[in-house]
């Protein structure tokens, strides 16, 4: 087993009076991919979201690399090295590529280690650096999911959380982002990706869990998952 970056445990999150998160318990080991499938509105932005401190769970912990961060504001907890790629992707559109990426190192101070981690960016996607002087707004939809991604690799993370990567993209430009996932994972990257294209990412993750109504029903390595009959006819239809 290898070392845990993240633990959620007991977690229970509210919108109001809609119970959103039940008891949910999880880790996120170190270098792994981690998967959170189930169906629309099954609480997997909201577990997210209560990871990245955008929501502030009733009850239970949010523990990051052996310690509590339940509680304390986003960017403090992107600046330890929690980098939240949110669904919808939420580029800034009339910025440039290239400064779109900037945006992204907001915590660093080191110009150096910001000029380094933008090559490496575009090294990883070689679409941005033809494009770098080119409007957010104006890229393709799988452009914009390269560019939400690369902003995140900006700030040095240690986990990437990634919602609904492949979202409204097409056939070519979805094997596109799972190479891209590969490859940051074969680079020693660990990633919690939520996903409702199931199959490809079980067929990647170290571990999934199954969401149902805000609560975990089922969990198992990305091979036991896909060969479980449950999630076979619910999931990967
Ligand atoms: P999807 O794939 O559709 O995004 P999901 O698994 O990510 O689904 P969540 O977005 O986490 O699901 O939603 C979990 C539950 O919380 C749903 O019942 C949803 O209606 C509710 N919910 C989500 N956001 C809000 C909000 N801002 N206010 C009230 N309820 C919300």
């Amino acid at each position: 087993m290898s070392k845990a970056i993240l633990t959620l445990e007991n977690v229970d999150t509210y919108y109001g009076k809609i119970h959103a998160l039940k008891n949910i318990s999880f880790t996120v080991g170190e270098g792994e991919i981690v998967t959170l499938i189930g169906s629309n509105g099954a609480g997997k932005t909201t577990t997210l979201k209560t990871i990245s401190s955008l929501l502030k769970p009733a009850k239970g912990d949010v523990v990051y690399m052996g310690k509590k961060v339940n509680g304390l504001p986003p960017h403090l907890l992107t600046r330890e090295g929690i980098a939240h790629v949110p669904e919808g992707r939420k580029i800034f559109p009339r910025l440039t590529v290239e400064e779109n990426l900037e945006m992204g190192a907001f915590s660093l101070k080191d110009q150096g280690r910001i000029k380094h981690n933008k090559e490496y960016v575009f090294g990883l996607f070689p679409r941005l650096l033809e494009r770098r002087k080119q409007k957010g707004g104006t890229l393709s939809g799988g452009e914009q999911q390269m560019l939400a991604m690369g902003r995140a690799l900006m700030c040095d993370p240690k986990i990437l959380l990634l919602d609904e990567p492949s979202m409204g993209l097409a056939p070519m430009m979805i094997q596109a982002v799972f190479n891209i996932i590969k490859k940051l994972r074969n680079e020693g990257m660990t990633i919690l990706l939520v996903e409702q294209n199931a199959g490809k990412a079980l067929k990647l993750a170290n571990k999934g869990y199954v969401l149902q109504t805000g609560s975990i029903i089922l969990a198992g390595t990305g091979e036991e998952l896909l060969s479980n009959d449950m999630v076979r006819q619910a999931y990967l239809g």
